[in-house]
């Protein structure tokens, strides 16, 4: 009987070629990987690479979503320049900002998910849209 010579589990029999058990390569592998990519990341030649491909991933978050706010257009006035648009939660059931999530790593369906949740609005009807929830809410507790 052999051993795996990093975990001591033992080897199947018709193990002969390795030393170690195929969970414990697996660790190694994925550890020797991860330290080339953080080798490669840091090396100057390839900054220019990393910032295009950055940027490239960027944009095609941008415009996923700014397509989604151009055929939607404002959910209150019908305005469709996505630069104006926002998403706006209906509910009270907001997980992530989504501007704010747009410029980090997560991922794009986690942002797609989040936005089934908001009708577009445009910065103006968001902002009567507020000033309106505000004054309901003072007038609810008055009621009360
Ligand atoms: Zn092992
Ligand atoms: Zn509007």
């Amino acid at each position: 009987m052999k051993y795996c010579k990093t975990c001591n589990n033992e080897l199947p029999e018709d193990n002969d070629r390795h030393l170690e058990c195929r969970h414990c390569r697996y660790l190694k592998d994925k550890a020797n990987h991860n330290e080339y990519v953080k080798y490669w990341s840091q090396r100057p030649e390839n900054q220019e690479r990393i910032r295009q491909q950055r940027r490239k991933f960027k944009d095609e978050r941008y415009a996923i979503v700014n397509a989604i706010k151009a055929e939607r257009g404002c959910a209150d006035c019908g305005i469709k320049d996505y630069r104006v648009l926002d998403f706006d939660h209906i509910e009270d059931n907001k997980e992530i900002e989504i501007s704010r999530a747009l410029s980090t790593r997560l991922h794009i369906d986690r942002i797609l998910e989040e936005i089934k949740k908001c009708e577009v609005v445009c910065s103006n009807c968001h902002r009567i849209r507020t000033i309106e929830r505000r004054t309901y809410e003072r007038s609810v507790k008055k009621s009360l």
